[in-house]
C-alpha cells in the first residue's frame, strides 16, 4: 500500500456551527444523562484508532498501527473524507456496527418473512438501512396449503416491516429506513405501484419497481407482457406494458414514488454472478447488493481537491488510496448483526467510495452544472477515482489476499477478467451523503445546490441568513454584494431572475430547479459510467412538468446506462421520508 505521509500534525477540526449541532445531537458519545462525553477531535480519534487496528491482523507492528491511526485521523479531521454515519457513530464502541447498507432476502413462508422482520429490526437498531425484494412472495389471493387459506401478498406484508421499523428508533439517533422492491412481472405489481398513495402508509419505505430489459422493450413496442406467480412459475395473466408503465409514471408524477431500478443493467455489472443475482438495493438506491450482503460507504469532499482553479489530482489520488485502505479495514473491525451477513460481506468485501461537494467543486472551477463541461468533469474526476480505487484495492490484495469469492468473478483472468488481484468486489458508490455532507460543510453527493442564499431557522426562533460562501466571495469581488440583495435572493433561492447579477455569475451559480431534467440525468449517467455500484440522485422537475416529461426521463436514463431513477416534481409532496429524517 502506498503510504504518502499526510500532515501528521494533530489538526483541530474546522466545523461549521451547523455541523457542530448535528455532531452533538447524533454522533458524539453520550454519558448517562445524555450529555456528550467526547469532543469532535476525540470522535475522529476514536474512529481512526478503531479502524487502524485492522492493520494488526495483517502483521503491522504497533508503531505502524499508530502511524495509520494518524493518517486516518487526518483524513477525517481535515474533512477531506468521511465514512458513512454508522462508522462515525459506532466505531470503537461496544455496538461496533459500521455499515449503512444491507439487503435481506424475504422468502415465501411466514417463518422466513418474520425472520426478515427480526433481522431488519436488529440492523435498524444499529444504524443501518435495509433493502428487500418482495418478488418471491406469492401474490394476494394465492393458496396457502398449511391453513387452507389465502395469501395476503407482498404489499400487505410490507406493512408489517413498516410498523416494526416505527418502533425501533436507532437509539434516538435516526429512524430506520427501508427499500421495498417488486419485479414488474409480479402479479401484484399494480397494487404495489399505488401502495403509497395514501400518504400515511409505508412511511418508513422508499419503493421501487424492478424493470427488466424485456419489459422496457415491450413498452417501446406497445406489447403485452406476462405476470408470473413466483411460487409456481406459472403465467397468471398478461398486461399491456404501456399501461403499467403509464401507471408508474403517473404515480411518480403525483408523489415521486415509486422509483425504478433497471434490474438487468444492475446484474450486467454484478461482479460475482457466480455467487448469486442481485434483486434489491439499499434504501436510497445507490447500493445494489446480494441477499445478506452489507456494504460500508465513504465519501471524498471534492471541494477540498480544488487548488488554484484546478483539480489537484495528486492530492485526490492520495485521498483515494487512504480511503480504500480505510474502508477495507472497516470490513475487518465491523461487528455484524448476523452470522449470514458477516459471511457474505467478508466473502465479497464490497466497499463504496464516492464523493460529495461536486456542485461546490464546479462552482469553484467556474463550470455551470448544466453544461457539457460539467459532464466532462464528472467523467474525468470519477474516472480517476474509479481507476485509482481499483489500483489501490489490487495493491491491498497483494498483501492481504483477494476477496474470497474472487475465483469466477468479473476480475478473474481465468474467467475473462483483467485483474489478477482485487481485494474488494466493488470499490465505488455515490451515496446521498445527507448527513456527512453537513459535517463536511459541502454540497451533498453529486447533487446541485438547492439555494444560493436561504434563511435558516435556528433553535430559539431566530432566523439566520446563509449565503453560499463561494457566491459571497464572487459577489464581493465583483462588487454586487449587498445584504439587501442576499435577502431578496433568499426568497427565491435561485439567482436567475436578478438582472443586477452579471450573466456569467448567474450561469455558474445554478440551483437544482434551474437545471432541466435532461442535464440532471446526463450528470447521473456520467457518474454511473465510472461507478461500480450505483449513483444516488434525484431528478428534479418543475411543478408544471407533465407525465410525458417523466416518461421521457425514464427512457433517457434507461438508454444512458443508469441503474435506476428517482424523480421529484416540485411541490408534489412535502418532502421525502429520508430528507425529513436527515434534518438536524
Ligand atoms: P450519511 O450521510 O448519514 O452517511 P447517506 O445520506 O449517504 O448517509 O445515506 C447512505 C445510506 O445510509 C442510505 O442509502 C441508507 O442505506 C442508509 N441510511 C440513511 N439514512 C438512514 C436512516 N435514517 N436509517 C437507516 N439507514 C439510513
Amino acid at each position: 500500500m502506498k503510504r504518502t505521509k499526510r500532515s501528521a500534525a494533530r489538526r483541530a477540526v474546522a466545523l461549521s456551527p451547523n455541523a457542530l449541532v448535528v455532531l452533538k445531537k447524533r454522533y458524539l458519545k453520550k454519558g448517562p444523562k445524555g450529555e456528550p462525553v467526547e469532543t469532535p477531535e476525540e470522535l475522529f480519534r476514536r474512529v481512526a484508532k478503531a479502524i487502524a487496528e485492522a492493520d494488526a491482523v495483517y502483521g503491522a507492528t504497533e508503531r505502524e498501527v499508530a502511524e495509520t491511526t494518524e493518517l486516518f485521523y487526518d483524513l477525517m479531521a481535515s474533512l477531506d473524507f468521511l465514512p458513512n454515519s454508522p462508522t462515525l457513530m459506532n466505531a470503537g464502541t461496544e455496538l461496533g456496527q459500521l455499515s449503512a447498507c444491507f439487503v435481506l432476502p424475504v422468502g415465501d413462508s411466514l417463518e422466513e418473512i418474520f425472520e426478515a422482520v427480526k433481522y431488519a429490526a436488529k440492523i435498524h437498531q444499529s444504524g443501518g438501512g435495509t433493502g428487500f425484494s418482495f418478488s418471491r412472495l406469492r401474490p394476494e389471493g394465492d393458496v396457502v396449503k398449511s391453513t387452507n387459506g389465502v395469501a395476503s401478498g407482498p404489499v400487505s406484508f410490507m406493512t408489517v416491516f413498516d410498523s416494526a421499523t416505527d418502533t425501533i428508533k436507532q437509539g434516538g439517533r435516526r429512524r430506520g429506513a427501508n427499500m421495498g422492491i417488486l419485479r414488474v412481472d409480479h402479479p401484484d405489481i399494480e397494487k404495489f405501484i399505488t401502495c403509497k398513495h395514501d400518504n400515511d402508509r409505508l412511511t418508513n419505505f422508499n419503493i421501487s419497481v424492478a424493470l427488466t430489459d424485456a419489459f422496457m422493450r415491450a413498452v417501446e413496442n406497445d406489447e403485452d407482457y406476462d405476470l408470473i406467480n413466483p411460487r409456481t412459475g406459472a403465467r397468471v395473466k398478461a398486461l399491456s406494458a404501456r399501461k403499467v408503465f403509464h401507471s408508474i409514471v403517473q404515480s411518480a408524477w403525483k408523489n415521486g414514488e415509486p422509483g425504478v431500478i433497471f434490474l438487468d443493467a444492475i446484474n450486467r455489472h454484478n461482479p460475482t454472478p457466480h455467487v448469486g443475482s442481485i434483486e434489491s438495493t439499499n434504501p436510497c438506491g445507490e447500493q445494489p447488493l446480494l441477499p445478506y450482503e452489507s456494504c460500508n460507504l465513504g465519501s471524498i469532499n471534492l471541494l477540498h481537491m480544488v487548488q488554484d482553479g484546478a483539480v489537484n489530482y495528486e492530492r485526490l489520488k492520495d485521498v483515494v488510496w487512504h480511503a480504500v485502505h480505510f474502508l477495507d479495514n472497516v470490513i475487518d473491525v465491523n461487528k455484524y448483526p448476523l452470522p449470514s451477513i458477516r459471511d457474505m460481506t467478508l466473502a465479497n468485501r464490497k466497499i463504496g467510495l464516492g464523493i460529495m461537494g461536486f456542485a461546490d467543486m464546479l462552482m469553484a472551477l467556474g463550470i455551470p452544472y448544466n453544461s457539457e463541461e460539467a459532464v466532462a468533469m464528472a467523467e474525468e474526476v470519477m474516472g480517476f477515482i474509479q481507476r485509482e480505487s481499483k489500483e489501490a484495492s489490487a495493491e491491498l490484495a497483494k498483501k492481504r489476499g483477494n476477496f474470497p469469492n474472487f475465483k469466477g468473478s468479473i476480475y478473474d483472468p481465468d474467467a475473462g477478467g483483467a485483474w489478477p488481484y482485487m481485494r474488494n468486489a466493488t470499490t465505488t458508490t455515490i451515496a446521498p451523503t445527507g448527513t456527512i455532507s453537513i459535517l463536511a460543510g459541502c454540497s451533498s453527493g453529486v447533487e446541485p445546490v438547492f439555494a444560493i442564499t436561504f434563511v435558516r431557522k435556528v433553535l430559539d426562533g431566530e432566523e439566520l441568513l446563509e449565503v453560499h460562501p463561494l457566491f459571497q466571495k464572487v459577489a464581493r469581488e465583483r462588487k454586487f454584494f449587498s445584504e439587501n440583495l442576499m435577502k431578496k435572493i433568499a426568497t427565491r433561492g435561485s439567482l436567475q431572475a436578478f438582472s443586477e447579477i452579471p450573466e456569467d455569475v448567474r450561469r455558474v451559480f445554478v440551483t437544482a430547479h434551474d437545471i432541466s431534467p435532461e442535464w440532471h440525468i446526463r450528470i447521473q449517467a456520467a457518474f454511473q459510467k465510472y461507478t461500480d455500484n450505483a449513483v444516488s440522485k434525484t431528478i428534479n422537475f418543475p411543478n408544471s412538468a407533465t407525465p410525458e416529461d417523466i416518461e421521457k426521463a425514464y427512457f433517457q436514463a434507461f438508454k444512458s446506462g443508469c441503474k435506476g431513477l428517482t424523480v421529484y416534481r416540485d411541490g408534489s409532496r412535502d418532502m421525502q421520508v429520508l430528507n425529513i429524517q436527515k434534518k438536524a
